[in-house]
């Protein structure tokens, strides 16, 4: 054993393997061999559910847990390294930064002593070096014993917090390991070439967790493989054990390399695994069969169509069709550009429900967007929507509008034509769920704009239809990236509308730099009056509501995850690189004066936000709809699915406080007439910086997956799925969404195979085990979050 280095001394507990078993590195392998007669009986090794405390002592295994919350080995293997640095590589010390929590590598340059002033007792400061920049290490006890070891040359792993102390950059009172031979001349524990660096804490170095690490494979037995064999033979991964070998002691890069891609499944396919069982669960559920009807209302309603469907549209429409004819729930998510044609198979789907005597649910994210679904579906369906009036046709059905904030006459209206089902189509926000709203017989629940339904929206409709099930069917314009959507959306089928139909006038965008260049702001609100003066409209957003409400950034705002959601989504700002005080951003209620009397002085302006009571939005909205105003100033409220054909020009204020997709979403807003679209980000934001390269991105292409995945580049990946489905962050360590598309396509492919054969995975037990942990902690997350 070498000699004790560490102060502190965390791993005096740690029970040491028994000779022999220092072997676990030579028996790589698929599967892992038994071990041969002579070595340490497998009942003696740990297994990966063994707790911690076990193998490593009580001390360091409550580190662990306080630390990252590792209890079992398994837990403390699956802690894996987050870089490797090779033997006599240093670390580049200039980078430091205060504050940071730091391991690095660096040689010793330079040992003094002194006796201190103030109190007792002497002080060590040792200079570190990296070969050009230097670093101090103080030490005020026992500086005698620290003295002895860290003599000039030698080289070491050094942790702790980065400080600045009279002008120099120090770690006071670091843990430390040192590297290569000892002053005896023997070797240290590092023959390795590569060392691994582990995340670490204060109490916790990354070393301190190599060694607990090592006890743990050096008494690693045999350990159950969750990756069934003929995956592993199918996609040439090694067994776990050599993996867990492979990424805590890999021999180089190319060993640690094949060790995560394998590791990396077993990610990809327990959660795969997971959203296949919970699919194939859907489809067994009973729903009543709504198979179309010949001479119905939707063959009525398809000939008096006033265009031609898209090809997209027919395929997609065919396979809702044909999943609403069977006796067991649709699950299905129909992505689609903005302006893609999704409302109009939403509606043919629900009157095929309709034909066959359901009743389908619509629900929108906000009033307004609910509001005017309603007014486009009536519209749409002309007479056929107009069961009991004059106009009516003849198999007509009725359309229904229920609002939190309606008159109370309207809505007793609305409640008694869902109960006696007279109204075939019910419109309303996600209100409809936890209401006490009864429908007659609810066969079908669309849901549009799904990124601002959680997963609590999704839970409450399971909750509403006892019994059978209603089909159901989400619709979103924001461009899912694969990945993301066999993810987060994985328990979904999906159906993607690709074209655009046809006569779509393309939108042009540019960046408006108003600091840089003034008067391109000013040009922008002539062309604004030009578009105004040649007949067309225009929308101005601002990023906030403003009023009362004159605080800080996002202070007027509700969050994205609310249902009148009114700001842009808040991810920005925290992780910008300019950290100096930005100015509370543009507010509506401050700029609509601000125009009215002077760059747009003259032209009809309407203001529109999401604190405006439901009767004024709606009120707004008719007028701009209608052309009794010229330019809407607003906030996102217009972001999804508000349809003016004649508005054709965008003014988006403070841009850069939007995130890619949501700008791609605003934008859409124009262009939907014939007439070319225009969209002006107006940002005071300098070249260069990222915030203006998402701009600039936006400008450059209408493709919204590029967009998408962009967006998911710039977030933190943690919040693209922990807002959307608790249990994810946890468990996806290793795999990134963005780069590991293909192998997350081949585990779907893989467990739905699995679970298609297999449904309960009784033939894969550690499989099987390996989901249950999962959802236990889905279900653990689920209730810390409740
Ligand atoms: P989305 O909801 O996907 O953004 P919509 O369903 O609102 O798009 O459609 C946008 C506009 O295009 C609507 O005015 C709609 O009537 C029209 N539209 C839909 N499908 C077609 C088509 N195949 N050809 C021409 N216009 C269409
Ligand atoms: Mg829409």
């Amino acid at each position: 054993m070498p000699p004790r280095r560490c102060q502190g001394q965390p791993w005096k507990d740690i029970r040491l393997p028994a000779p022999g078993a220092n072997r676990a590195r030579d028996e790589r392998g698929t599967p892992a061999p038994a071990p041969p007669p002579g070595r340490l009986s497998s009942e003696a090794m740990a297994s990966l559910e063994e707790p911690l405390r076990a193998v490593v002592g009580g001390k360091a295994a409550a580190r662990a847990e306080k630390a990252f919350g590792l209890r079992t080995t398994g837990d403390l293997l699956r802690h894996y390294p987050r870089r490797y640095v090779r033997r006599g590589e240093l670390t580049d010390l200039a980078s430091l930064r205060d504050g940071e929590d730091v391991t690095v590598f660096a040689q010793v340059a330079k040992v003094t002593s002194r006796r201190m002033r103030a109190r007792r007792g002497r002080l060590l400061e040792v200079t570190v070096t990296d070969g050009s920049a230097r670093l101090a290490l103080t030490f005020f006890n026992k500086v005698e014993y620290w003295e002895r070891q860290l003599s000039p040359g030698r080289h070491g792993m050094f942790a702790g917090r980065v400080s600045t102390f009279a002008g120099k950059r120090q770690l006071a009172h670091p843990e430390f390991k040192l590297l290569g031979a000892d002053d005896a001349g023997k070797a240290a524990e590092y023959a390795a070439e590569l060392i691994p660096v582990y995340p670490a804490t204060r109490d916790l170095s990354s070393w301190d967790i190599e060694k607990c690490v090592r006890v743990v494979l050096d008494t690693l037995g045999e350990v159950d493989d969750p990756l069934p064999e003929a995956v592993r033979e199918r996609h040439q991964l090694d067994g776990l054990r050599a993996a867990l070998l492979g990424i805590h002691r890999p021999a180089d890069l190319a060993e640690a390399d094949r060790a995560r891609t394998r590791l990396k499944w077993d990610e990809a396919l327990v959660l795969q695994a997971v959203l296949a069982q919970r699919r194939r669960a859907a489809a067994a559920l009973p729903a009543t069969a709504r198979p179309a009807r010949a001479g119905g209302l939707l063959d009525a309603f398809d000939a008096r169509l006033p265009f031609s469907l898209t090809g997209g549209q027919r395929d997609a429409g065919g396979t809702i069709a044909a999943d609403l004819a069977r006796a067991h729930p649709m699950h299905r998510l129909l992505q689609g550009e903005v302006g893609s044609g999704k409302t109009v198979i939403a509606v043919r789907a629900m009157l095929q429900v309709i034909d066959a005597g359901g009743q389908a649910a619509l629900l929108a994210p906000t009033e307004v967007l609910a509001q005017q679904h309603y007014r486009s579906i009536t519209d749409l369906l002309g007479p056929f929507g107009q069961a009991g009036r004059l106009d009516g046709a003849d198999q007509a059905t009725r359309v229904a509008l229920l609002t939190g904030s309606q008159g109370a006459a309207a809505r007793r209206e609305a409640l008694l034509d869902a109960t006696s089902g007279a109204a075939g189509i019910v419109i309303g926000t996600h209100a409809l769920l936890t209401e006490h709203v009864q429908f007659a017989d609810l066969g079908m629940v669309v849901i549009d704009e799904q990124h601002r339904f959680g997963v609590e929206q999704r839970d409450a409709l399971r909750e509403k239809a006892r019994g059978t099930r209603p089909h159901v069917l989400v619709m979103t314009a924001t461009p899912i990236p694969r990945t993301v959507a066999m993810t987060v959306y994985g328990d979904l089928d999906t159906s993607t509308l690709t074209e655009l139909p046809a006569g779509r006038s393309p939108i042009a965008t540019h960046v408006v730099p108003a600091a840089e260049k003034p008067h391109y702001l000013a040009r922008a609100w002539e062309r604004i009056r030009e578009e105004v003066a040649a007949g067309r409209q225009a929308y101005v957003v601002c990023p906030r509501i403003g009023g009362e409400d004159a605080g800080g950034p996002g202070s007027a705002t509700d969050g994205p995850a609310t249902v009148d959601t009114d700001g842009p989504e808040s991810f920005l700002g925290e992780d910008e690189e300019d950290a100096s005080p930005r100015r509370p951003p543009l507010a509506v209620l401050d700029l609509a004066p601000a125009l009215a009397e002077g760059p747009l002085a003259g032209l009809r302006l309407r203001v529109l936000h999401g604190r405006l009571p439901a009767e004024e939005k709606d009120a707004a909205m008719r007028a701009f709809a209608g052309g009794q105003a010229d330019v809407l100033v607003a906030t996102t409220v217009v972001e999804v699915g508000v349809d003016v054909p004649n508005a054709t020009a965008m003014v988006v204020m403070d841009a850069d406080r939007f995130g890619v997709s949501q700008l791609h979403q605003l934008r859409g807003r124009v262009g939907r007439g014939s007439e070319p679209g225009l969209c002006l980000l107006v940002s005071e934001t300098a070249g260069g910086t990222r915030a203006r390269d998402r701009l600039d991105a936006v400008a450059a292409t209408l493709d919204g997956f590029r967009l998408a995945r962009l967006d998911l580049e710039q977030r933190r990946e943690g919040d693209v799925l922990g807002a959307a489905q608790a249990g994810r962050k946890r468990s996806l360590k290793l795999l990134t969404l963005l780069s590991d598309e293909a192998l997350i396509g081949q585990a779907r492919e893989e467990a739905t195979a699995l679970v298609e054969a297999d449904p309960e995975l009784a033939s894969q037990p550690a499989l099987a085990a390996a989901i249950g942990s999962l959802l236990d902690e889905e279900q653990a997350e689920f209730l810390e979050k409740a």
